[in-house]
């Protein structure tokens, strides 16, 4: 029997599941939520291994942010566990915090020249700032670009290569500026006001945002493969724009990601929930789960993460490639989205082709309820 629908929204992320809460809870409008994975939450999935350890399937998700009316939103879904990330790095054979920081000098330096350094960045900056590390290679002070050299070589070069497949230069300046050097003893990663973790799980919180009446989740449902018994009046796409539109206009580059996930048999692997690599070895970084979920036991699950380079139908998109030449083939398809506005809308770190961290995702998705569909 054929089924009507208000809204059909392909993509269980943050961006579907919020939009769709929205429209049934707000609107009083049916939605058909529909995902090609097996699973709801996007790239926010997290479920428990044969070792019983609640794990992040794509990689390692550490929820925070400065806005209260996205954290108010979540709040309704899932209760939360204090959880404020913290990440080492391997640098010249020893272990210091990153982001880079007052810290990172000393363990590093001989004691009278972190002096000393330490000395002319709080000069150059004053103390407790961040300084985005293409900018402090900038700076007139000889002794502070001297230093920035240092840490670019050290801490940036080899991560961001590994990361991209591309050299610092060829990025936006967006993207090391995400990671600037700490003139501060402050060795969180994050500054942000509200920092927690979803007491169980972001898949739990999830359901909870789709279980309301008038919204419908379908899994492994392509929306290439949705059958004619399924109508609908607008579509809310979250997947990748240029795929929706058959690549018209050539293909949006992304990079993808490889996860090693080994269980050992012990309580903790590492100290933090997260050391990089920089410089060597083929990956970037180890997450250990247990240090973020804040579950203890006798085995303890890790993702190795490395850097692989998207393949369109083999691969999975994770981080769309941040240069001014593919936001103009973005820009592109966003005008020919605009031709069926009134129809079809495009949105998410997908649809939209941007880095979302998650409460931008979630920004994104209030926002656009508010303008673009209740308005
Ligand atoms: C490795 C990694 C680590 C991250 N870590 C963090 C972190 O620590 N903190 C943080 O705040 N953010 C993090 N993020 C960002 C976070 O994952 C995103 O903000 C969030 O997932 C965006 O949600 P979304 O709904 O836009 O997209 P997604 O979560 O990607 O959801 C889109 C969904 O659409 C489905 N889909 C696409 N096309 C189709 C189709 N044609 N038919 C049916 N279904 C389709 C996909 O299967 C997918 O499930 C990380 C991202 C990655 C990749």
């Amino acid at each position: 029997m054929k089924k009507h629908y208000d809204w059909l929204i392909v993509g269980a992320g943050y961006t579907g599941a919020i939009i769709a809460e929205r429209l049934a809870t707000q609107a009083g409008k049916t939605a058909l939520v529909i995902d090609r994975r097996d699973h709801i939450a996007g790239n926010a999935y997290d479920r428990r291994n044969d070792a019983g350890v609640l794990y992040h399937q794509y990689g390692p998700h550490i929820f925070h942010t400065n806005s209260h009316a996205v954290a108010d939103y979540l709040s309704a879904f899932t209760e939360w566990l204090p959880y404020e990330h913290r990440v080492l790095g391997m640098v010249d054979g020893r272990i210091i915090p990153i982001p880079f920081n007052l810290t990172s000098l000393e363990i590093l330096f001989p004691k009278a020249e972190a002096e000393r350094l330490a000395k002319i960045l709080i000069e150059a900056y004053g103390i407790d700032q961040k300084v985005p590390i293409l900018k402090m290679r900038e700076n007139p002070v000889q002794g502070v670009r001297d230093l920035a050299d240092f840490i670019y070589k050290n801490v940036f070069y080899g991560y961001t290569t590994k990361q991209w497949g591309l050299e610092p230069e060829q990025l936006s300046p967006s993207v090391t500026a995400r990671v600037p050097v700490h003139i501060s003893y402050d060795d969180r990663y994050f500054q942000d006001s509200f920092q927690n973790m979803p007491k169980e799980g972001y898949t739990k919180m999830f359901e909870r945002i789709l279980a309301q009446q008038g919204v419908s989740v379908s899994l492994n449902t392509d929306l290439a493969d949705l059958g004619s018994e399924v109508s609908y009046d607008r579509l809310l796409y979250t997947g990748a724009i240029d795929e929706y539109f058959d690549y018209v206009l050539g293909e949006l580059p992304y990079r993808s990601l490889d996860f090693n996930f080994q269980t050992y048999r012990q309580q903790r692997h590492q100290a933090v929930g997260q050391v990089n690599y920089p410089v060597s070895h083929d990956f970037t970084r180890i997450t250990e789960m247990g240090h973020l979920t804040q579950e203890w036991s006798d085995v303890t699950t890790v993702a190795i993460e490395y850097p692989v380079a998207h393949v369109p139908g083999k691969t999975i998109p994770y981080y769309p490639i941040p240069r001014d030449e593919n936001q103009e083939l973005h820009n592109r398809y966003v005008a020919l989205a605009e031709k069926d506005a009134a129809n079809v809308l495009f949105a998410g770190r997908l649809g939209d082709y941007r880095y979302y961290n998650m409460d931008q995702a979630v920004g994104r998705a209030l926002a656009l309820f508010n303008k673009s569909i209740v308005a």
